[in-house]
């Protein structure tokens, strides 16, 4: 059995299974797909101290930083449920999707998220080419050029609240026939000179010229006209989905969005399991952040260790 038993291996999983080793204690990582969402990306320029980096490149430091190490890493396993001790400071035990099951004193879970996708025609093509998801890593990409924010909630409006300062003009899509942000939000929205909000407004194709983003079509569903919009860019803000479906029958309390809820030293609701990064109630996304918050989830499996009564 393991003593720390990190699920997920994004920046999260790795900053808690490098702590928990740097401790010397039995560590393990099982991972769908070691370096999560930092895969998929393309420039990082908010890392602190690497002012530049690429995802692919990140994610294969993270992994060689993990296995400097003593850890145990399990890639291409899928947990699916997660069983608490029969004895408190027992072992909980965790299911994975290939019938087998790990033990450990503490689990952390770190299974990140998933942006929710518009699935329209030109998306994934153009995804880091001109689409985009996260305004705060790559806003700044889009300096002083036209850009669509497609969603009306409050993660829609802020984004275009936040690029309005940095980009030329934005426009922001909602499919309803109303904004559903907060008023205070909307209003400040409202205020931008260089905001255009559409509603009722369903995005049908994102647009390019096979090298990069060009334009963004949606049809106005009260009259049931297409229209176009000449852009640079598309942020797609329609929500991010936390992984955390497989805790649905623990009892690990989740948050109404299916976030783990967490307290400040990264606890969860059960106890000897923690949790850290884009799968918790944490604010703000980001790398840094999932670090961050996967050194401490850590220190704090180790902090409950070292009070569990001897055997
Ligand atoms: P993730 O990176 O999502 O990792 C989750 C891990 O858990 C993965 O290994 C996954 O395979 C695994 N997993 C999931 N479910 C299971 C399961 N059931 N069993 C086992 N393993 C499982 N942030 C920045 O700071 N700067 C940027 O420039 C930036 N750009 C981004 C660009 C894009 C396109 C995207 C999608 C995100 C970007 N982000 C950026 C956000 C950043 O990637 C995330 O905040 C960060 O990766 C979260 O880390 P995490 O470890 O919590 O989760």
């Amino acid at each position: 059995a393991f003593e720390v038993l990190v699920i997920g291996g994004g920046p999260a999983g790795a900053a808690a299974a490098v702590y928990a080793a740097r401790k010397g204690i039995r560590t393990g990582v099982a991972a769908e797909r070691f370096g999560g969402q930092v895969l998929d990306t393309m420039a990082i320029e908010n890392f602190i101290s690497v002012q530049h980096t690429e995802g692919p490149k990140l994610a294969t430091a993270l992994e060689q930083h993990v296995k400097q190490y003593d850890v145990d890493v399990m890639n291409l396993q899928k947990a699916v449920g997660l069983v608490a001790p029969k004895t408190q400071g027992g072992l909980i035990e965790v299911k994975l999707e290939n019938g087998a099951s790990l033990k450990s004193r503490t689990v952390i879970l770190s299974t990140g998220a998933r942006w929710r996708n518009v699935n329209v025609p030109g998306e994934a093509q153009y995804k880091n080419k001109g689409v985009a998801y996260c305004p705060h890593c790559d806003g700044p990409l889009f300096k002083g050029k036209r850009v669509a924010v497609i969603g009306g909630g409050n993660s829609g409006v802020e984004a275009a609240i936040d690029l309005a300062g940095i980009v030329a003009h934005v426009t922001l899509i909602e499919y309803d026939s109303q904004l559903r942000a907060d008023a205070v939000l909307q209003r400040k929205l409202a205020s931008l000179p260089n905001v255009t909000i559409v509603t009722s407004a369903m995005t049908t194709e994102i647009h390019g010229d096979g090298a990069k983003v060009n334009g963004l079509s949606y049809k106005d569903r009260n009259h049931d006209t297409a229209h176009r919009v000449d852009l640079e860019g598309v942020f797609v803000q329609i929500g991010l989905v936390p992984n955390t479906e497989w805790l649905k029958d623990s009892n690990v309390a989740l948050s109404n969005r299916g976030e783990i809820e967490v307290d400040y030293r990264g606890e969860t609701s059960m106890p000897g399991v923690f949790a850290a990064g884009d799968a918790t109630t944490t604010p703000y996304k980001q790398i840094i952040i999932a670090m961050g918050e996967g050194a401490k989830a850590s220190l704090s499996a180790f902090d409950y260790l070292i009070r569990l009564p001897a055997e």
